[in-house]
């Protein structure tokens, strides 16, 4: 096989690696070399990039979305509500979803991913009404068409109104249903090694949305397939309630009961755990994606990011859904975080620097990629190229600090797998407007009903 021609992205501005100073060169959708200062590339290199405009950053990757809620940001109905209530508001509309409208909303929300230099993603799609079956099919098709990796979770609900749940009977399936279905798209999109730009994880939605039986099941399937599991958990202290409540102890011993205390497990938010739980989430190296800008809308609570990480906890950051953000702008998060962290922790536990580790090495735990995150030898050519030229960077003096401190919310280049997916701030051969006037005319039919 011909290997593939090697680039020099050469001379950046700044770069979030040490080292590298001149640079890095990729080939075959890896990192080959970092070039220090007054060096050339030992690599032969057929091209060249001149990214002496640029700051260099690992591609960010996006632990927590639902994508399909792009087709319900801002909606008044929703507006303005806590979780539980925000969800018994949203529900009614996300059962009008079709194939065509998830579609435009994964379309959508990819888009603006890659646009704010994601180049990794996790989606959590957990609804099926009549008629979407093949929703991670849908999601699949898409993130090839734009280039973008990906881990998509098989989600799940199978505990409606009238088994106590929150959902109504018509967005959830039957238990039987959901594993055959997530045996079935494992098998036919799930790529194993490094260079994989497609992975399956499964995903039901929530405890409180979910049967017990279910939960164990798929914990049991996840093992025997070889994948990764992820449901949200102690987001709200109304969930931890409904836990005490209904199965008489909290989320955790709940979560460790299912067989889902272990190094498979990523969980979205994770607000409300004691210490205790957070050592145990760090022993049993389970991952948590942290949502700064959905908590805070939701006004669901803060997460004790550096408590986690003291306890041994790997934590990401996510988007979370766009009806909670309601954007899907990973750069835009990564400040968020920044600043709900250290209004939490102060300025001596929390700097800029930590917030792009989140975002990058943090992440790359969550969805259990080693090989992300990080611009060093070996590991994949996923970068991310930020310009300095807005008049909000205009003075700045560090460029990697002025990212976040001046709020960078996009990308000029991205690269995925050594390729292209962003060039001069676009998607190559994605029309835009086009793709607003579909999705914001799905977007209308399915709020009227
Ligand atoms: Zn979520």
């Amino acid at each position: 096989m011909e290997p593939t021609a090697a680039i020099w992205i050469r001379n950046p501005l700044a770069i979030l690696a040490d080292g590298a100073e001149r640079g890095t060169v990729v080939q075959g959708g890896r990192i080959v070399e970092l070039v220090p200062a007054g060096r050339e590339p030992s690599t032969a290199t057929a091209a060249v990039f001149d990214a002496s405009a640029h700051v260099v950053l690992p591609g960010l990757i996006n632990t927590h979305h639902h994508f399909y809620q792009t087709l319900t940001r801002a909606l008044p109905a929703a507006m303005d509500r806590e979780l539980f209530s925000w969800l018994q508001a949203l529900y009614p509309v996300w059962a009008r979803l079709t194939p065509e409208s998830l579609d435009l909303g994964v379309t959508a929300a990819v888009s603006e991913l890659l646009l704010s230099g994601c180049t990794t993603t996790t989606d959590h799609h957990y609804v099926f009404p009549a008629g979407l079956e093949d929703a991670i099919d849908i999601e699949v098709a898409a993130a090839k068409r734009l280039g973008i990796r990906v881990l998509l979770t098989r989600g799940s609900m199978n505990r409606s109104q009238k088994d106590g749940g929150l959902p109504p009977d018509s967005v959830v399936q039957d238990e039987d249903t959901i594993l055959a279905d997530s045996a079935r798209v494992v098998a036919r999109h799930h790529q194993r090694g490094e260079d994989a730009m497609v992975q399956i994880a499964l995903a039901p939605c929530s405890p409180f949305s979910v049967t017990t039986s279910l939960m164990r099941a798929t914990a049991d399937l996840a093992e025997k397939l070889d994948v990764r599991l992820h449901t949200h958990l102690a987001e709200t202290e109304d969930e931890n309630r409904f836990c005490e409540e209904l199965y008489r102890c909290r989320p955790l011993d709940y979560l460790e009961q299912c067989g889902w205390l272990n190094a498979r497990t990523w969980l979205a938010h994770g607000i409300f755990f004691n210490a205790g739980e957070m050592k145990r989430l760090g022993k049993a190296k389970a991952a948590i994606s942290h949502c700064a800008c959905s908590n805070q809308i939701l006004a669901s609570g803060c997460c004790p990011v550096c408590e986690m990480e003291e306890a041994g906890v790997a934590v990401g950051l996510g988007v979370d859904g766009s009806a909670s953000n309601d954007a899907s702008n990973l750069m835009q998060e990564v400040r968020a975080a920044f600043l709900l962290q250290r209004a939490r922790y102060g300025v001596t536990r929390v700097s800029h620097k930590d917030a792009l580790r989140w975002a990058t090495k943090g992440s790359a735990a969550c969805v259990g990629r080693p090989e992300l995150g990080e611009i060093a030898v070996g590991k994949a050519a996923d970068l991310a190229l930020f310009k300095l030229d807005d008049l909000r960077f205009s003075g700045h003096g560090d460029p990697l600090a002025a990212l976040v401190l001046c709020g960078a919310h996009r990308a000029d280049r991205a690269m995925v797998g050594g390729k292209w997916a962003v060039i001069d701030g676009a998607i190559p051969g994605l029309d835009v407007p086009d793709l607003i006037r579909r999705h914001s005319a799905a977007a209308r039919a399915m709020h009227a009903g």
